[in-house]
């Protein structure tokens, strides 16, 4: 689960792009922290570079596929 100390620094949001589940080697759409759907880790992915490999890490055949889901989108804009 990812952990934050203030809640002034992040804001909700119902963008389609946290809807969405990204494969192992696919390229990121967007910097952010990623949870895999399978077994509950987290990482941090970089915007045009891709997403860990096949690899990464093992799961049980009740886990199902390695698949990322954006849960915290890093907004690049200066304010
Ligand atoms: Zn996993």
């Amino acid at each position: 689960m990812a952990i934050y100390q203030n809640a002034q620094f992040l804001t909700q949001g119902n963008d389609n792009a946290f809807n969405l589940d990204r494969k192992p080697g696919e390229q990121v759409p967007h910097s952010g922290i990623y949870r895999c759907m399978g077994c509950g880790r987290e990482i941090v992915a970089e915007e045009s570079r891709q997403f860990p490999p096949q690899n990464h890490h093992q799961h049980t055949s009740t886990q199902g596929q390695i698949r990322w889901r954006l849960i915290v989108y890093a907004d690049h804009k200066v304010k």
